[in-house]
């Protein structure tokens, strides 16, 4: 199985080691056909990219996207934070970033749970508990709080579903399935198990492989994703490859 794109990368406008560009020249040495930059969403305490720095990152990644429009179709990305049912910290124009700013559209927008952000409700609060091994959140509030806000928010993936707090993968599933929405299997950290894969493609779930590297050398290193989508028999559900929902 061949993966052609990569949604999911971060560079040193967070916590990663690359430049934006470098992240661009690994995927076209690797072949991909397309590649985004995706940092870390503003409420993410320690990685967030916000205001004149995230400005800044789209100016880089537009002039990217010409230099090497020959080569790579290079898209700006954004990996969001669920703050509480919702509520995400995708920008919002005035708010979150200089006022006139023209930032969006962004062409890819991820949201996944992290627990560098800090909780605003009942079910955030308990995924934080969840996080830290401290108490438990309700998997399938936590799905409707993660499809609630994808909804509300346009979102195009879930980043690692059920990485540091559980979703109802029913719930979660069907409800993507429903809105269109993709969820990853992240080669960073699988984070479905081969049963969760299985019972998601059973729900109409459709998937996407990101890298979720913080090193150039890791963008379109798709190895243990591919591992786990071929054990679990849902190669065909793969939107980013060949022999998946999306022609090459
Ligand atoms: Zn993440
Ligand atoms: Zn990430």
């Amino acid at each position: 199985m061949i993966i052609t794109a990569d949604y999911h990368t971060h560079t040193n406008y967070s916590h990663g080691k690359g430049t934006p560009e470098e992240n661009v020249l690994a995927a076209i040495e690797k072949g991909l056909r397309r590649i985004a930059i995706s940092e870390h969403a503003g409420a993410h305490l320690f990685y967030g990219v916000r205001g004149g720095r995230l400005l800044r990152l789209r100016r880089e990644v537009d002039a990217l996207a010409k230099r090497y429009a020959n080569e790579i179709e290079v898209l700006f990305g954004l990996e969001c934070n669920l703050i509480a049912a919702g509520r995400c910290d995708a920008p919002r124009p005035g708010a979150d970033i200089p006022q006139g700013a023209d930032l969006a559209p962004f062409d890819v927008l991820l949201l996944g749970y992290h627990k560098g952000v800090w909780p605003a409700d009942r079910v955030t609060r308990g995924a934080f508990a969840e996080s830290f091994g401290i108490g438990h959140a309700d998997p399938v509030k936590v799905a409707q709080a993660l499809l609630e806000t994808a909804a509300q928010y346009r979102i195009h993936m879930l980043s690692h579903p059920c990485e540091y707090v559980q979703a109802d993968i029913p719930t979660l599933a069907r409800g993507a399935a429903e809105l269109g929405i993709l969820l990853e299997i992240n080669a960073s950290h699988v984070s479905m198990s081969c049963a969760q894969l299985r019972e998601a493609a059973a729900c109409g779930a459709s998937f996407v492989i990101g890298s979720d590297a913080h090193t150039p050398d890791r963008v379109g290193d798709f190895a243990k994703a591919i591992r786990a989508a071929e054990e679990a028999g849902v190669t065909q559900r793969i939107v980013n490859a060949s022999c998946g929902l999306e022609t090459p």
